[in-house]
């Protein structure tokens, strides 16, 4: 047992605007919203919040613009506890950016990914040492693909354990899924996986979310094997993935358990879907355990 488990993400950061009104405008309308409130996001910076929060040494690697943006969401992970050693400040671009419209039956949402486009293999080499003292690493692909290659190949050849949530989802070239230990897609993720031609070994390392229908995923005995979600009352499921990842992440680099690393996941996900807001809803982890019981 593992008790400092140190958890690198490497992924994005963004400010999430969100504006809330009766009614989304039509093509040239303007209309009054009734309020507007920003709020920390981005799947990497959601993913290092949870495991943060859950008890891991974390460290975030990415990028933020040299803007208020950018300033608010490294005062963020100092709050969190968060080391940022590993966050580039990148000049002559903005921060990344979600503008959210929220209706009552609807919402719209444009990612301007900012700064995170530049999160390139340099800023990977700077911050080499984090990589290799952490315990496991925590990728998705909201940062640019030839990063992502290069950061699973760096850990490979360390040992270092690999989890890739493929989200959004976009190919991914064999041997990088080769070399991962663990994928982590949502349903929708894993049919896109599954229309590449994929090897045995690749299938084994899915963990599939499956939203209120639990989590689908090989056991360590070989065998396939459902845990069913837990019963909740669902208030926003924004971020459910995140907080399955960074639970799973942190779990596993604590116990080194797959069956119990998923089901505390599982776990912490399902309360996270019982308040509002991506980071907003994440559990702390005697929570998760008085839950379980
Ligand atoms: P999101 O994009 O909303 O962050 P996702 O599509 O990446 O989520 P899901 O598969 O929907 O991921 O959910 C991730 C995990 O969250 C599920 O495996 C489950 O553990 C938990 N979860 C999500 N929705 C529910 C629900 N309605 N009831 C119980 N658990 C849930």
């Amino acid at each position: 047992m593992n008790s400092h488990p140190r958890v690198c993400v490497i992924g994005s950061i963004n400010m999430d605007l969100v504006t809330t009104t009766k009614k989304i405008p039509k093509k040239g309308e303007t209309v009054l919203g009734e309020r507007f409130e920003t709020f920390p996001g981005g799947k990497g910076a959601n993913q290092a919040v949870t495991s943060a929060r859950l008890g891991a040494d974390v460290s975030m690697i990415g990028a933020v613009g040299n803007d208020t943006f950018g300033k608010a969401l490294l005062e963020h992970f100092k709050s969190e506890g968060i080391s940022q050693k590993g966050i580039s400040i990148v000049p002559d671009i903005s921060t990344g950016v979600a503008a959210i419209t929220v209706s009552e039956n609807d919402n719209r949402i444009i990612v301007s990914p900012g700064a995170n486009s530049k999160v390139n293999p340099k800023i990977l080499d700077e911050a080499q040492d984090v990589i290799i003292a952490s315990d496991i690493i925590l990728l998705q692909l909201e940062i640019p693909m030839e990063t992502v290659q290069y950061t699973v190949e760096f850990a490979y050849k360390h040992k270092i354990p690999v989890i890739l949530n493929p989200a959004p989802f976009q190919f991914i070239p064999e041997d990088i899924l080769e070399k991962v230990t663990y994928l982590t897609p949502n349903e929708v993720e894993s049919v896109s996986l599954s229309e590449m031609p994929l090897t045995e070994s690749i299938k084994e390392k899915m963990i599939i979310t499956k939203g209120e229908h639990g989590v689908e995923f090989i056991s360590k005995s070989g065998e396939p094997k459902t845990i069913p979600g837990f019963k909740v009352n669902v208030k926003d499921t924004t971020g459910a993935g995140d907080t399955f990842n960074g639970a799973l992440a942190t779990e596993l680099a604590r116990t080194g358990d797959l069956d119990q690393s998923i089901l505390f996941a599982n776990a912490a996900a399902a309360l996270s879907v019982e308040r509002f807001g991506a980071q907003g809803g994440i559990p702390d982890r005697k929570e998760i355990i008085t839950f379980i019981e």
